[in-house]
């Protein structure tokens, strides 16, 4: 017997037919014998609403209080969906946070599972019930009902998952899986079968968002092994896993690219020690997350240029820090909005030599100018002109045999 933990998103149960759809499904892995135990998030938009409707009374709603509202929404769907497999004859319950208890630690709105118990659960489901868990929430030591971060109920799949000790784990969404490239843009863009948990978390952070990137974090910490599927069809999903697990016959995974870059150039800075780090620690105190970085070789020995990106808007914030900064001397600052970040991911890039230079080739053929580039292990990116960005994919799609 399988014990399964299926965690359904916001759009799955976004109507009570969703949740009678939902329903269906369990029913179904009910049937073959498993033991389920289901997540569920709010119905679509429901947070969003929630979170409104705190605005219209303050802007600085009480925090405990906003948790007590917002996990309302999970609650919701929990109900009904228990409800709906009972009237489908299914053995079903659900538990709120403080029932179960789903402990948690942190702050309001933003703490993080730490334990729960599991004994009435699992005799529940010994006894041939379905537990219906809501996800994004848990209960502080002082008893008061929190919240884990908006997208929570991933992670809290994924602790559910690996404090039961489930044996699969299945995100259930609106799309089929993880593709090599945004199947919105690119319409030969290809379903990826299998992914290690580092190209997923590159990827979703560049843009393919489909899972939480701090609950795949946390399934790769616990190497709990997930598979994103669609609610709306019977198509196979993306497995998740540990990159031993994959046999790498491509070297590139997936493009990925995000439009919401901007470039920044300070001109003429002294090239001495130290002045990289008062240029940066004031960017960093103000949390502005700069991602590349290149410093030019100074022609003159005295002065150099240094180019980084951040996010399109945090530009004005880092120029006016800049600006104040009284620890650096520059002739001047100049900025590109209008760039994008194209990257190519795999953890196969790793054994193969002449990935860069293929990149490289394949963006000169297009005529596309280089602006920055950065490399990790399983990732490239460049930052290209934003007018460049869909013919640059396209491209790399090609070239890398992902079509
Ligand atoms: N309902 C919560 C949110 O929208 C949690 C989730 O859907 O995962 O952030
Ligand atoms: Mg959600």
């Amino acid at each position: 017997m399988v014990k399964k933990v299926l965690k359904f998103g916001g759009t799955s149960v976004g109507t009570t037919e969703r949740i009678q759809h939902v329903a269906s499904i369990i029913k179904k892995e009910k049937s073959s014998g498993n033991k389920i135990i289901a997540i569920v998030s709010a119905m679509a938009g429901r947070t969003n609403e929630l979170i409104g409707l705190s605005g219209a009374i303050s802007n600085e709603f009480n925090k405990r209080e906003l948790d007590v509202l917002l996990s309302s929404g999970e609650q919701e769907t929990s109900a009904l969906l228990s409800g709906a497999l009972i009237q489908l004859n299914i053995k079903a319950k659900s538990w709120l946070n403080w029932q179960i208890p789903i402990l948690t630690d942190g702050d309001h709105t933003n703490s993080r599972i730490i334990n729960m118990h599991v004994e009435k659960i699992n005799k529940y489901l010994d006894n041939d019930g379905v537990a219906i868990i809501p996800g994004f929430q848990g209960i502080s030591k002082s008893g008061d009902i929190t919240t884990i971060g908006r997208g929570g109920s991933d992670a809290t799949a994924v602790a559910v998952a690996k404090i039961f000790n489930a044996d699969t784990c299945e995100i259930y969404t609106d799309v089929d899986g993880v593709f090599s490239t945004d199947p919105n843009k690119i319409p030969v863009a290809k379903k990826i079968d299998r992914i290690s948990y580092d190209e997923m978390l590159e990827l979703s952070s560049l843009g393919a968002k489909v899972m939480q990137s701090s609950a795949v974090q946390m399934a790769m910490m616990y190497d709990i092994p997930l598979e994103v599927r669609s609610t709306f069809t019977e198509r196979k999903g993306t497995k998740i896993f540990n990159q031993e697990n994959i046999d790498y016959t491509k070297s590139v995974t997936g493009v990925a690219y995000s439009k919401d870059d901007a470039k920044v150039t300070i001109i003429g800075v002294e090239d001495k020690p130290g002045v990289a780090a008062n240029i940066f620690e004031p960017l960093s105190k103000a949390q502005i997350n700069v991602d590349m970085v290149i410093q030019n070789i100074s022609s003159d020995q005295k002065t150099t240029d240094i180019t980084f990106t951040v996010k399109r808007d945090e530009v004005s914030k880092t120029k006016q820090i800049l600006k104040e900064n009284t620890k650096i001397n520059y002739k001047d600052i100049i900025q590109n909005d209008r760039v994008a970040k194209v990257s190519i991911v795999g953890a196969g890039m790793v054994t193969t030599p002449g990935v860069t230079y293929k990149m490289f080739r394949a963006l000169s053929d297009e005529n596309i100018n280089i602006l920055a580039i950065s490399t990790s292990e399983i990732k490239l990116s460049v930052i290209i002109d934003e007018n460049n960005t869909l013919q640059a994919i396209k491209k790399l799609h090609t070239i890398f045999d992902l079509d």
